[in-house]
């Protein structure tokens, strides 16, 4: 039988999953997990808490016979799950996904990527916010070289994968650089640039943090060396990066999501590593599927859980954001990026 289209009560469709696989990562991102919170004592998730494989790929299937075609793995950092590739040949698997991605900081990469590749995945989001190793040494909280990162990308490269780059600026921190690394990797991979965002509570988020996205393009063209940029017309509705293109054909996304929020055309749901489904990265609170899913629910049972949520469904928090942030929201880290 044939099911009607979900959207949400704003008429949004549900169209990506983002999987988070666990709480934990190998960086101390000042903006994301700051060591000062996420210290030796922090309690991540324990393991049994975490979903299994088996649960994961039952909720996308399920998913994706509400409407979702793109599926993205995430954390905390997802290449610190033990075996990954075993999860990715499960997803790749599943009927009707177009697209199964993951962002990563990059740095197992090296060790990952060709296994990765073959078990199915088709791209990664490498994130990496400075050239500068001082910069990024604060930035990631544990002073790691950005050449790690660089390594990770060479392997995700070599092993086939499709590369994009995530950059988020913070003015004062690492808004200086953005020419020097979007030039010295945009024959590599197009770089994204991503507003600075009051996700989470800790990381001191205020409006004068933020360099608008329209900044940064002027920023990158700010000499007769560069080329004036064309701006691209999106690939598909609910594109987040709008797109611009060099003379030469290098590519470069602004993600603008606080000076011209996206909201109306969100079309993704969160999953956090304990089985929590999320309709807004800035959510306070998500629905519990892990117990329904362990208490023996039908997939008939989860499917109107799942379609519930979703049609039920109103955010948009970052239109509503204004000047201030609100205090109650979950952690990026939790809740998967
Ligand atoms: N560990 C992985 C990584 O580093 O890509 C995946 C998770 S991380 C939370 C996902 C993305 O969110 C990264 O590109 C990170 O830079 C971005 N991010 C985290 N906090 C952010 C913030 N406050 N504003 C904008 N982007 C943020």
């Amino acid at each position: 039988m044939l099911r009607p289209m979900l959207v949400d009560q704003l008429g949004r469709p549900l169209r990506d999953l983002r999987i988070s696989v666990t709480d934990r990562c190998n960086l101390r991102c000042t903006y994301c997990m700051p060591a000062s919170v996420f210290g030796p004592d922090y309690a991540f998730v324990p393991r049994s808490d975490l979903l299994t494989f088996e649960e994961i790929e039952r909720l996308a299937r399920l998913f994706v016979s509400l409407g979702v075609r793109k599926l993205r793995l995430t954390g905390g950092e997802p290449t610190l799950r033990r075996d990954l590739s075993d999860l990715v040949a499960r997803l790749a698997r599943l009927e009707g996904v177009q697209d199964l991605a993951m962002t990563t900081n990059g740095l197992l990469l090296p060790r990952l990527a060709p296994d990765l590749k073959a078990a199915g995945l088709r791209r990664v989001t490498v994130s990496l916010d400075s050239l500068d190793p001082q910069v990024f040494g604060q930035m990631n909280g544990l002073g790691i070289h950005p050449q790690q990162v660089l390594d990770g990308i060479e392997a995700a490269l070599q092993a086939g994968l499709g590369v994009k780059i995530n950059t988020v600026v913070q003015r004062g921190v690492n808004d200086q650089g953005l020419r020097e690394l979007w030039l010295a990797l945009r024959a590599q991979a197009p770089v994204r640039f991503i507003e600075f965002m009051d996700v989470g509570n800790h990381n001191g988020w205020n409006m004068d943090s933020v360099v608008p996205s329209s900044e940064v393009l002027a920023r990158l063209g700010a000499d007769s060396e560069t080329p004036v940029f064309d701006s691209l017309v999106p690939d598909y509705r609910g594109e987040v990066a709008a797109r611009h293109r060099d003379a030469q054909g290098h590519e470069v996304g602004l993600i603008s999501s606080v000076t011209a929020p996206f909201c109306g055309d969100c079309s993704r749901a969160r999953i956090s590593a304990v089985g929590a489904l999320y309709t807004c990265l800035f959510a306070s609170s998500g629905t519990d599927l892990r117990a329904p899913l362990r208490g023996g629910a039908s997939d008939a049972e989860l499917l109107t859980l799942l379609s519930g949520v979703w049609g039920r469904r109103t955010d948009r928090y970052s239109e509503e954001r204004g000047e201030q942030t609100r205090q109650t929201k979950v952690e990026m880290s939790y809740i998967g990026g």
